[in-house]
């Protein structure tokens, strides 16, 4: 197990745009072991390559309560959206504060999995939210830059 510094707001990595994985080797294969481990070590339900310092377009997430649904998204593309959700929303870059987003209630998107094979799902309400955070991140958007009011909230 691997941990990676979790870069934080304000540095200029999160703002940029990241850039497709041509090939998913073993560098890949442990720059996603490792977000997965920073993740789960930070108990966050998604992270992105950039905020490990990497500009790759690379994110995980798991929503689930036992913290066994890992998904890896490598090159992902939201192909659809529908409706509207709003709700709070937090971020491993952004420590001790929350933000009311509003974020599509149901996306369809494709991306290649950790075997570079491309799969295709649909999601819905937080699942949505959190890909969509996510997404966000390879294009260097936090969702400060989003939420109508960012508050503190305590730890
Ligand atoms: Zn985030």
């Amino acid at each position: 197990m691997a941990l990676r510094t979790i870069r934080l707001d304000g540095d200029e990595i999160l703002n940029k745009k990241s850039k497709k994985v041509k090939d998913i080797n073993e560098k890949i294969k442990t720059l996603v072991d490792d977000m997965l481990d920073t993740m789960y070590e930070a108990n966050g339900v998604g992270l992105a390559a950039p905020q490990v310092g990497m500009l790759k377009r690379i994110f995980v997430v798991d929503v689930s309560e036992e913290r066994d649904q890992a998904m890896v998204f490598i090159n992902p593309e939201i192909e659809e959206t529908e409706g509207e959700q709003i709700g709070a929303e937090g971020c491993l870059s952004v420590p001790g504060k929350q933000g009311e987003v509003a974020r599509p209630q149901r996306i369809k998107i494709k991306a290649l999995d950790i075997n570079g094979d491309e799969f295709e799902m649909e999601a819905k309400d937080f699942l949505a939210r959190a890909i969509c955070h996510e997404n966000d991140h390879l294009n260097g958007i936090l969702y400060t830059s989003k939420a109508k009011e960012v508050f503190e909230v305590w730890k």
